[in-house]
């Protein structure tokens, strides 16, 4: 059952991808907020409150029916807390009947084996926890020792992918604890990532040498595809403090839908465009994707990020596949290519005719339409 589940999500992420590489009138990914409010307080984040109700339903279903009509690829409910939306689980149905995929991102204070298999039932895709720390602090109770049960349960019952994030610089004196969670996770046959604390603004908090130390550790683990492109010269070059060179398509490419229903670029660059979800257009999208953001060259948002690499792969596919693998190669000389990579290293890099004949075999058979690759023209 797992292994079909995971074989049609497999498939429908390669139609996303496919849809990316063929238009830049859509969003790839929204982040939407069905509550503000947490039942933690990590005192390094500034996304929650303790008084927020629930957004209600019918106006949930609302936006998520918007961002569908606008080409939504992925939906992301965060926070807050979203587990403490009422009807979260009806939520996700919904984008899901839409088309999306959809991930969830929880502290996983509220998981247990009968919420997982309601989650199950209505259809989500990825689960994502960030986990702060092995022992709970002052800054933060996102604690391995408080989540280990709640891991093991979604390592038995889950029938979606689940993805740990370790965060570095999120707690005090323990950078040795990112990598511990980060082993936890691949004990379990889950996906771990690394992210960076950064400030209130989306902007780099320098890493000390351990934790810099321990960032390259974690790296050093491995990864699927697409994380280690995520991993690649952007992560690095935040882990040494130096600003990357990249645009930042948020408001096109990555929107944020705050409870009040507004498009901002980030959870960190809120109030910017700050336009209505429900009147939001095309011409929207392609404006705010287009405009450069002066937080781009020290931001650590990694979801915005890959949104800009599938957009770099899809204006200059040769040098971006380029790039990706000389820099893993240099890091790693015994590194072999996954499969889909080699298939886009030979369409894209070994054979320029057959690329075209790829797309094209690619597209028919992932049943991307005509009016969906000509959106862009
Ligand atoms: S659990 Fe998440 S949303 Fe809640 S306070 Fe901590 S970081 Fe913020
Ligand atoms: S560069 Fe983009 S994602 Fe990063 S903080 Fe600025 S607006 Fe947000």
């Amino acid at each position: 059952m797992k292994t079909l589940q995971k074989t049609r999500l497999k498939w429908r992420e390669a139609r996303l991808f496919a849809r990316a590489m063929t238009s830049d009138a859509h969003p790839i990914l929204a982040q939407v907020i069905p509550i503000r409010r947490c039942n933690l307080a990590c005192t390094y984040c500034n996304e929650f409150d303790k008084h927020s109700p629930p957004v209600p339903t019918d106006e949930m279903f609302r936006r998520l029916d918007k961002l569908s009509e606008l080409g939504t690829s992925i939906i992301t409910f965060s926070g807050g807390e979203p587990m403490l939306h009422p009807d979260l689980d009806q939520l996700i149905a919904r984008a899901r009947h839409n088309g999306a995929v959809v991930t969830l991102i929880t502290n996983g204070y509220l998981l247990t084996p009968k919420r997982i298999k309601e989650l199950n039932v209505s259809g989500l895709d990825y689960l994502q926890i960030s986990i702060d720390n092995v022992v709970p602090d002052e800054v933060s109770k996102k604690s391995l020792k408080v989540l280990d049960r709640k891991l093991q349960w979604l390592a038995e019952f889950a029938n979606f992918e689940v993805t740990i994030n370790s965060v570095l610089g999120s707690s005090i004196d323990c950078a040795e604890d990112a990598h511990t969670i980060a082993v936890q996770a691949r004990n379990l046959n889950f996906t771990s990532t690394v992210g960076i604390l950064h400030d209130h603004e989306g902007q780099l908090k320098a890493l000390s040498d351990t934790q810099a130390a321990i960032h390259k550790k974690i790296i050093g683990l491995g990864a699927g595809l697409f994380s280690f492109a995520h991993h690649d010269s952007f992560q690095e070059n935040i882990a040494r403090a130096m600003p990357n060179s990249w645009h930042c398509p948020a408001g096109g490419r990555f929107l944020y839908i705050c409870e009040d229903g507004l498009v901002h670029y980030c959870s960190q660059q809120r109030g910017r465009p700050g336009i209505p979800l429900l009147q939001y257009t095309r011409e929207d999208i392609l404006r705010e994707s287009r405009r450069p953001k002066g937080c781009a060259p020290f931001c650590t948002i990694s979801c915005v990020h890959q949104t800009a690499m599938l957009d770099d792969f899809r204006t200059k596919p040769r040098e971006t596949l380029t790039g990706i693998i000389s820099r893993r190669r240099e890091r790693d000389p015994a590194w072999q290519l996954p499969l889909l990579v080699r298939c886009l290293e030979w369409a894209f890099l070994r054979n320029s005719r057959a690329r075209d004949w790829f797309g094209a075999i690619a597209l028919r058979t992932l049943r991307v339409r005509r009016q969906e690759r000509s959106a862009s023209k």
